[in-house]
């Protein structure tokens, strides 16, 4: 089937939610895919941040295909082997107690919200919830259900859908004032990404990330956190908050967790899961024998493939500081490990970069406007990223020098804009 056929039928069938790049991809292997054309084109994005051991890894191909034979589904209702064994992994690896598996992201952080809100009315013997209130942090991203919604710090995914989850105040990112000035008795939880991924690769910072475990735990508040996009490896460690010396009461995780199959969770403390009880929570899909049987073998994977995280990130980080030398357009590069960005000054050139690198066989994409976004496998090698960094100094050269003309911010082809795309 061609592209134009798919595009045509899509166009006629589908809600008009997405904007896609003019590319129908056939066949994928390793941190290579292929379009319906044979084109090969290098993944630095990986389905933004979902196929970590790349396409086709020989052991997630051998683990999906003989429990796709046993069983896929069993339902909540019923045991099966491995929702214990991948509790069991990611507990240990995470310092936390007790998991809960979803479909999604957007799930795992709706779960970690009601998890704060029956944790604060377990605690109140009055039935009276004082404490009810969330802090999130501006330019954050939680998904696109209502709960994830209403803490999404970006104006543009929530008005729309208004009125949103009341109780909901936002701090800006790393100023320890308004975090301080916003805190009160009320607040039953802390929530924010470990690095905010959608609202352009920001870490938080060490002093900020402490601020909030320390209003949190004096008050009996849950600390949150995030690591749907830079957890599980993405970041060199197995969680982003490992970088610093603070474990949450709840961290949620899900893109790479079932190496392509939907699958989310969130791990939390036994003090915080025991306020939930049978029949309070659920999902008809999450954590079945499949996702999991699956997910247990890439913690396997991802266990032994940090060092190289690490490695490649730097390496990757460094040749982009590099390239900044050499065009003043880039206004910063930054990251961990392997979740890197490289700040434009303009989002028109933005988006040309993208579409360039596209051209060149090369998929990155663009978030927050004039924010280049790299999430590439934990498979990447240094020659891979040579090419991309290559591809990328020609890229920005063409597109500079051009400037960006009307052509460029009005192509043919639409550009896909990353209120559609990003998705996160
Ligand atoms: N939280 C973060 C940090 C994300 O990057 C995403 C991804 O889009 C989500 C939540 C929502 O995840 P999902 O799209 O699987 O619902």
């Amino acid at each position: 089937m061609s592209l134009s056929t798919v595009r045509r039928a899509e166009a006629e069938l589908l809600l008009p939610t997405y904007d896609r790049h003019p590319v129908l991809f056939t066949r994928g292997r390793g941190v290579y895919l292929w379009d319906a054309k044979g084109k090969k084109y290098l993944d630095l994005l990986s389905g933004i941040g979902v196929n970590a051991l790349g396409h086709g890894h020989p052991a997630i191909r051998s683990v999906l295909t003989r429990q796709a034979g046993r069983l896929i589904h069993t339902s909540n209702l019923f045991f099966h082997e491995f929702q214990a064994e991948l509790a069991k992994q990611l507990t240990k690896l995470s310092g936390l107690d007790r998991a809960f598996f979803s479909n999604s992201g957007t799930e795992a952080w709706e779960g970690a919200l009601k998890l704060a809100r029956a944790y604060a009315h377990a605690q109140n013997s009055t039935g009276n919830n004082a404490k009810w209130r969330f802090l999130a942090l501006d330019n954050s991203f939680h998904g696109r259900t209502f709960g994830s919604l209403a803490t999404t710090g970006q104006p543009k995914y929530r008005e729309p859908f208004a009125p949103m989850l009341p109780g909901v105040s936002f701090v800006g990112l790393n100023d320890l004032d308004d975090l301080k000035w916003k805190f009160d008795s009320s607040v039953c939880a802390i929530c924010l990404e470990t690095v905010q991924g959608e609202g352009g690769i920001s870490p938080v910072s060490p002093e900020f990330l402490r601020l909030a475990r320390e209003l949190t735990r004096n008050n009996d508040a849950l600390l949150i956190l995030d690591e749907i996009q830079c957890g599980l490896g993405r970041t060199g460690r197995y969680f982003a908050y490992q970088h610093h010396d603070v474990v949450p009461d709840v961290v949620t995780v899900a893109k790479p967790l079932a190496a392509g199959l939907p699958l989310g969770a969130l791990l939390t403390t036994h003090k915080v899961a025991t306020c939930m009880h049978p029949g309070m929570h659920g999902t008809t899909f999450g954590g079945g024998p499949l996702t999991c049987a699956v997910a247990v073998e890439f913690v396997k994977q991802m266990k032994a493939l940090l060092p190289h995280v690490q490695n490649v990130g730097n390496y990757f980080q460094e040749q982009l500081v590099e390239l900044k030398k050499k065009h003043p357009a880039v206004r910063e590069v930054r990251g961990l490990g392997l979740m890197l960005a490289v700040e434009l000054d303009d989002a028109d050139a933005a988006k040309s970069v993208v579409r360039k690198m596209l051209e060149e066989g090369i998929i990155i994409n663009r978030t927050h406007d004039t924010v280049l976004r790299f999430l590439p496998p934990y498979i990447v090698e240094k020659k891979h990223v040579d090419q991309a960094v290559q591809a990328l100094d020609r890229v920005l050269a063409a597109v500079l020098r051009q400037g960006v003309s009307r052509k460029e911010r009005e192509p043919e082809e639409a550009i896909p804009d990353e209120v559609a795309l990003a998705h996160a």
